[in-house]
């Protein structure tokens, strides 16, 4: 990441801890310590920060995939509370 990090915090949920990265939006979102690889979808129920500060909807990678990207994952898509943070 260069520089769009902005702290390491804890989930207020779940203890967890995560990064604040900043998108190209200027949004300032909690996304888990450890890039991850994905696969681009458009319908993937997962949102993934490029480096670049980029927002991309996918699905996590399996073996074999051939079009994997490294990204750091939401923090909403892996708390185990999650739910709370969708609830609208
Ligand atoms: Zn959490």
């Amino acid at each position: 990441m260069r520089g769009k990090v902005s702290g390491e915090t804890a989930c207020k949920a779940c203890g967890a801890r995560m990064l604040f990265v900043e998108t190209v939006k200027g949004k300032r979102m909690p996304v888990d310590l450890e890039p991850v690889e994905f696969v681009p979808d458009l319908n993937g129920r997962n949102k993934y920060v490029l480096e670049d500060g980029n927002v991309v909807t996918g699905v996590p990678a399996e073996p074999g995939d051939q079009d994997k990207h490294r990204g750091y994952i939401s923090h909403f898509a892996t708390c185990p509370y999650g739910a709370r943070f969708r609830r609208r």
